[in-house]
């Protein structure tokens, strides 16, 4: 049988390849590879897109973060409340500020922050919090925002979500090939309604320069490539109907029956679908089973960071975030992109089910 694979990145831009190459062209034919015109007008889109006042392109994700960290002032002596169940990068930026990452519990559930944990941890160092929608699923930034500190929306996995960059004081994207919005290499972006936050991460990118002349902040450099804006204008063209294929094969594995052989992720109307995670004490068998049919599954954060060595000096234990844990030895996702078909997916529920004894 055909090895099925986890993403197929390839499937959703093979049909763009004339337009992605002419894109390409138009920039070789510029010459203008840094912070062109492609940068500028993709700013407006996504901006437009995001329903926000402002977007800056930075080189990924990480930097993303890192750049609100340090418009906002977070450094040393300060603290930021961030789930441990996530990509390392949402704690690493933490500690390159120089500030301390404080871990939050997640809820087995939603797979995000837990409200409550987060309110028991805030505390007179908190300078901000980072809501992490993970896997696409749209975190609980109305309530964590209510906590009167500033939020800061780790939107890496979820481009495309309309629940997302509301409440939060700005949000940080990252366009990762595997992301819903994806670049053909490195990217990144942040997007805020504060005009004085976009114009600090803006000068941030270049070296803390507004003209290239006078440098009034130290800064990095971190621009979003104008290469890779070209590429990414055509593909935010087509992100909703991406987002639509994606919740439309989630929707598919409920109706083929993949709930009764584990816990399926559950939907919300603002859920993006970056992957397609679910839970199972018979995780490890299920996986097993699954590389033997040739499925690609993966596993997550099987290492959370609360118990990552580079974090080791914080001083958390195993046992001290009991949801996080949980998520840690449970989760597994099954593959999903944008386009993925039925006869595909049918073969994936089959072997899951012939892994996992049916729930009563
Ligand atoms: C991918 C990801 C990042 C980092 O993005 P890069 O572009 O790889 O630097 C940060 N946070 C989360 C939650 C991610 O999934």
């Amino acid at each position: 049988m055909r090895p099925i694979p986890l993403v197929d990145v390839k499937a959703q831009y093979e049909p763009l390849l004339p337009r992605i190459r002419e894109a390409i062209d138009g920039v070789l034919a510029s010459a203008d590879f840094i912070l062109g015109p492609n940068v500028a007008a993709f700013e407006r889109e996504a901006a437009a897109y995001l329903g926000v006042r402002e977007a800056v392109g930075v080189a990924n994700g990480t930097d993303a973060l890192v750049l609100v960290l340090d418009a906002l002032g977070v450094g040393p002596g300060d603290e930021v409340i961030c789930p441990a169940f996530t990509f390392y990068a949402t704690a690493e930026a933490v500690a390159r500020r120089g500030a301390t990452p404080v871990f939050a519990d997640v809820d087995a559930a939603t797979m995000n922050l837990d409200p409550e944990d987060v309110a028991a941890r805030v505390g007179p160092r908190t300078k901000a919090i980072i809501g992490v929608h993970l896997f696409g699923r749209p975190a609980p930034t109305g309530e964590l925002a209510q906590l009167g500190v500033p939020v800061i929306e780790d939107a890496a996995q979820a481009f495309g979500s309309p629940e997302i960059g509301r409440m939060g004081i700005a949000s940080t994207f990252s366009f990762y090939p595997t992301k819903n919005l994806f670049a053909l290499g490195d990217g990144g972006l942040v997007s805020t309604d504060d005009p004085e936050l976009a114009e600090r991460v803006r000068m941030l990118r270049f070296h803390g320069s507004r003209d290239k002349v006078d440098f009034e902040l130290l800064g990095y450099n971190s621009r979003l490539d104008e290469l890779q804006a070209a590429v990414l204008r055509i593909f935010l063209s087509e992100l909703d109907s991406w987002i639509a294929e994606r919740r439309e094969a989630a929707m598919r594995y409920a109706d083929l029956g993949l709930g009764a052989a584990c816990e399926l992720p559950e939907d919300e109307p603002g859920h993006a679908y970056h992957l397609f995670v679910c839970r199972s004490p018979e995780r490890d068998r299920i996986r097993a089973a699954l590389k033997e049919a040739s499925i690609g599954c993966a596993v997550y954060y099987t290492t959370p960071l609360h118990l990552q060595p580079a974090l080791s000096y914080l001083g958390y234990r195993a046992g001290s975030l009991p949801g996080t844990e949980q998520l840690a030895r449970e989760n597994f996702s099954v593959p999903l992109w944008a386009g993925i078909d039925a006869d595909t997916q049918e073969r994936v529920v089959s072997a899951v089910q012939a892994a996992a004894p049916v729930a009563s």
